[in-house]
């Protein structure tokens, strides 16, 4: 059962009028879950408010951006300060080199950074001058890692390990993913053996820092390394993308977590590229990419690689992201992961009180839940899970004022403002929401 939205409704029927499926993103229209797409007219702290006025504990910020909660005064004070002295030059600025040295000073692979304005184009870039600088082609991807929609990264598995990929989008020509191959994730010897097959044409490994886009899955401990090692021996790069972790999980996202104590720079492991979005535009569409400064060096105008936008290192989008990553210190680091074990647990405790198989994985203070009773290691794993179970838990935790991610497949979120009352809600919305699942 859903409650009544009557603006939302409303909206949603003008919005598919006009736009296809009614929204701008496909995860937004509800379609793995059912029921109407809530309108968000505005948003506070922790919470954020639809067109009918209600009232909901974010759990997805913004799929990132919101990690300090929603309107966070710093933010919007420096959005303010921006916009009251124009929107966009064209022209280089102040905001981008003070936002391109705080990246830089907080992740130690990140020598030279380039700003775009999604995680798209990032990824998308990176990709290219992976390629221009080792002058292969071949792309190593992991079958449920999402990196944007890139036409050569919409690729899923062909049959068989190592094979070279299949498009996953029609429109994506098979010419273009025929230069990817999409091994699992978490399997080691399927990347040795696309080397062994591939080696001297591939250009790099893209993977995500801790893989999110199918629910949490988070590598296993060394895989990231034994990636970087494998690449290295075979003259490819890797390109970590962090533009979900990064800046979320630690001051240097997964990087962060994984170097702590040691030197992967000097030890040769680290990723030579890492690309980044979400959380250093803070709300507004920013991207980046950036890494070793002799790969770097090769980017337009100082060398081949082409690359380039019209709004990149825009004042207004790179103020709030400035702001955004200065309000993250180790007090809001730990309140986070607080917070998403806390979140994390009393789900789980939940669904197991009411009868439900289920599984919290975590990488970091990101989470999700899968529905079954076995490890997620990979994306088989993560569709083996009772998704159905999943459509009506979230449509009562929505009734009862949570907003969960509308799809199994999704990390959840949690900010620097979800307080005890927010977790208060959440428990006392949960074992309606358990009961719901159980009896899916
Ligand atoms: N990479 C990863 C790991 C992502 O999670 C996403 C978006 N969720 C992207 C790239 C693409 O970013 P954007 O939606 O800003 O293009």
């Amino acid at each position: 059962m859903t409650t009544h939205s009557p603006a939302s409704a409303a909206l949603f029927a003008r919005a598919l009028t006009v736009t296809p499926g009614g929204v701008n993103s496909p995860v937004r229209a509800f379609r793995s879950v059912g029921g109407t797409p809530r309108f968000m007219a505005s948003g506070r702290g922790a919470w954020i408010t639809d067109v009918d006025g209600k009232h909901y504990v974010d759990l997805v910020g913004s799929w990132g951006p919101m990690i300090l909660g929603h309107s966070h005064p710093d933010v919007i004070a420096a959005v303010t300060d921006a916009v009251s002295r124009g929107l966009s030059f064209g022209t280089p600025g102040e905001g981008e080199v003070l936002l391109a040295e705080e990246i830089v000073r907080r992740v130690a692979p990140v020598e030279q950074v380039r700003l775009v304005s999604s995680g798209t184009e990032a990824t998308m870039s990176a990709v290219r001058l992976a390629r221009g600088f080792t002058k292969r082609t071949k792309v190593v991807k992991f079958a449920g890692c999402y990196h944007g929609h890139v036409d050569a990264l919409l690729a899923s598995a062909g049959s068989g390990v190592a094979t070279l990929a299949l498009p996953d989008s029609a429109g994506v020509p098979a010419t273009t993913t025929a230069d990817v191959i999409v091994v699992p994730y978490n399997d080691i010897a399927a990347v040795e053996l696309a080397f062994s097959k591939y080696g001297d044409e591939i250009a790099c490994v893209i993977t995500e820092a801790a893989a999110a886009n199918m629910g949490v899955v988070p590598p296993l401990p060394g895989f990231n390394k034994m990636l970087a090692e494998i690449a290295h021996r075979n003259g490819a790069l890797l390109i970590s993308d962090e533009v979900m972790t990064g800046f979320r999980l630690s001051r240097a996202g997964m990087y962060g977590l994984e170097a702590a104590g040691l030197d992967p720079v000097a030890q040769g492991w680290a990723p030579d590229l890492l690309t980044f979005g979400k959380v250093i535009g803070g709300g507004l569409p920013v991207g980046a990419f950036g890494g070793r400064a002799d790969v770097m060096a090769l980017l337009a105008p100082e060398g081949p690689v082409y690359q380039a936008g019209t709004l990149s290192g825009n004042p207004v989008a790179t103020a709030a992201g400035l702001a955004n990553l200065r309000g993250l210190n180790d007090t809001v680091y730990a309140h986070l992961n607080e917070t998403a074990n806390t979140v994390g647990r009393l789900v789980s405790d939940a669904l197991y009180a009411a009868g439900v198989p289920n599984r919290l994985q975590r990488a970091g203070n990101l989470f999700s839940i899968f529905f079954t009773a076995e490890q997620v290691f990979n994306y088989d794993d993560a569709r083996e899970q009772e998704s159905f179970r999943y459509a009506a838990f979230f449509h009562s935790m929505l009734d009862a004022g949570i907003y969960l991610p509308p799809s199994a497949f999704e990390a959840w979120f949690v900010s620097a403002a979800h307080d005890d009352l927010a977790l208060q809600q959440i428990a006392d919305a949960l074992p309606a929401a358990a009961a719901a699942a159980a009896s899916a």
